[in-house]
This record gives structure tokens, sequence and C-alpha cells, in this order.
């Protein structure tokens, strides 16, 4: 999915797993494979808890590396228009369902959290959900890996965004009502570790809200290449995200299928069809915002049980 001419898979490192990240068991199967710049990256699926997870693995530097090349912002907007766009204008254009869906997703999950909550938003982007949560009263910021991404988002939305890998970051002040990880389920290096580690910046009753999609949903072969990337590290279904959870010291109270906002043009680029895409390129048609049942997309809202 990701393909560049620039060759930056030559520098990658892999790490070999001898059992399930999730559950700790050893036996797996085969699950999918691609080759990208003439490496084959192979995913594996746990025979116990049925986590499906690359192995070897992309270290945790090389991990890091592709979101900060050019390469991956490059895709990004490749992914967004026809190919040649540059600069930041794909990002304002999608900016509309992105704000819509922050608040559809705000809306289901406020009345677990008091107005004025210290609340942080991770993997943030540009900060639309930061921004949301501000004009909500909430007392938020972001953090985010690409330094570009902050930047933007710091000066467009005039909200607080730390530019920081959150595995390795520690939040100011007294401890925290709420985190909030949107369309990071299958990006972080090691899940359990992250999950723990926002169990730890959390209050004793505090919230982590966070979306994934079930990699086992009968609807899911309609999705195409859809978060099939090389930095998709993991797929969860909705049966292990709760052991997950409770690997990390939370119980989710809500889980809950998400409606998405999004243009055609997003779905068709998001799951790799791109030759129905160059036809509709150009029409108004293509980038008009509507709302879709995701069907195999889920909101979770998960109480922190437990200190780990
Ligand atoms: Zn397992």
């Amino acid at each position: 999915m990701i393909s560049s001419a620039d060759p930056i898979a030559a520098t990658f490192e892999f790490v070999p797993l001898q059992e399930c990240p999730l559950c700790g068991q050893p036996e797996r199967t085969p699950a999918y494979q691609r080759s990208y710049q003439g490496l084959e990256i192979r995913w594996e699926r746990c025979q116990a808890c049925r986590f499906v997870f690359q192995n070897p693995k992309l270290s945790r530097e090389s991990l890091n590396s592709i979101y900060r090349s050019s390469t991956y912002w490059n895709v990004q907007k490749m992914e967004t228009h026809n190919g040649l766009r540059l600069g930041y204008s794909d990002y304002a254009k999608g900016e509309t369902y992105r704000l819509r869906q922050s608040q559809w997703r705000l809306r289901q999950i406020r009345h677990f959290v008091a107005p004025g909550s210290r609340w942080l938003d991770v993997a943030c982007a540009t900060g639309f959900f930061v921004k949301t949560l501000v004009e909500a009263g909430m007392e938020a910021w972001g953090v985010e890996l690409s330094e570009q991404m902050a930047r933007y988002g710091i000066e467009r939305y005039g909200v607080n965004i730390e530019a920081r890998d959150f595995d390795s970051y520690t939040p100011p002040g007294p401890p925290l009502q709420a985190i909030s990880i949107w369309g990071a389920d299958s990006n972080f290096y090691d899940p359990v570790a992250t999950y723990r580690h926002a169990n730890r910046m959390l209050a004793a009753d505090g919230w982590l809200f966070f979306n994934f999609w079930d990699f086992d949903h009968p609807i899911r072969p309609l999705l195409g290449e859809f978060k099939i990337g090389l930095n998709g590290l993991y797929q969860l279904n909705r049966k292990n995200i709760h052991l997950l959870l409770e690997k990390a010291g939370f119980q989710a109270e809500l889980v809950k299928m998400e409606w998405s906002f999004a243009s055609l043009e997003a779905i068709l680029s998001l799951t790799g069809r791109f030759l129905p895409l160059q036809w509709l390129g150009g029409l108004p048609l293509a980038s008009v915002v509507f709302q879709v049942p995701t069907f195999s997309g889920f909101l979770v809202a998960a109480r922190k049980i437990r200190n780990v």
C-alpha cells in the first residue's frame, strides 16, 4: 500500500516474535503477507486469542522512521487526491469530515467525563479532536509524533500539541481524567505497553476512549487494503480487545459501532480502490461529506479499574 521511489525499506530492521504479544501463547499460523520494496512482510494469527500481528515486526526505530519520513506523508497526500497535490491542502480538504467525526465521537462519550477535565488526545495529527474538546470546555491537549502535523495544528486551530512519542511522554501536572486515541488502533509498537502507559497517567476513575476495526468481522473483505499497511502492526477483533483492556487495567463500559463521516474519494483511497478514484476525482460528488455505518468499526469507552 505504501509505495515510493524513495528506498527506505533498505534501512528497516525487524524483530522476530516467539509468542503472541497479546496473550503470550506460542502457537500461530500465517495470516497474510505483502511485499514492500522487495521485502516480504508477514503477519501471523495467534491460535489462542486470534490476535493478528506482524512477525517479524518492524523495530521501534524503523517504525518511527516511517512516520518521520517524507515518503509516508507524501503517500498520505497521494491517497487523498489524484496523486500530485503538494503541501497541506489535502489535510484541509478532509477537515470538514474530520471535525464532524470528532463531534460525533464526543457526543457518544462526553457524559462519562465532567466539563473542565484534563484530557489528552494521543496521536492527535493536526489536533481536530483537541479543538473539539476545547470547544466543549475540556482542558485538552494532544501529543503527535510528526512535528509537521503538530505545527500545522497549532497554527491552524490554536490548540496545544506536543510533538512527542506518546510511549515516552509524561504529561505535566496532576493525573488525567481522560485519554483518547483515535485512528491508531493498529499502529503502536507494543499495544499492551502503550495502554498500560495510558493507565498510569490516569486518575483512579479515569477513562480511555479509542476506536478499532474488527479484523474478523464478516464485512472485512469489502474493506480491501484498508489497514493492511506496512505500519499496521496488528489487527484486533471484538473479542481480544477485552484481553488488551484487561491486561492494561481497564474495563470496557461501551463498545459501539461507529458511524463515519467521509467523502466518496476518501473511502475509495483508504480502501485502495484507486481506479474508480481516478474516474471520480474531479467531480463535485466525490467530495460531498456524508455519514455511513462502518459495520466493523467500533468506538470503545473503557474505565480504569486498577493500577498497573
Ligand atoms: Zn494470543
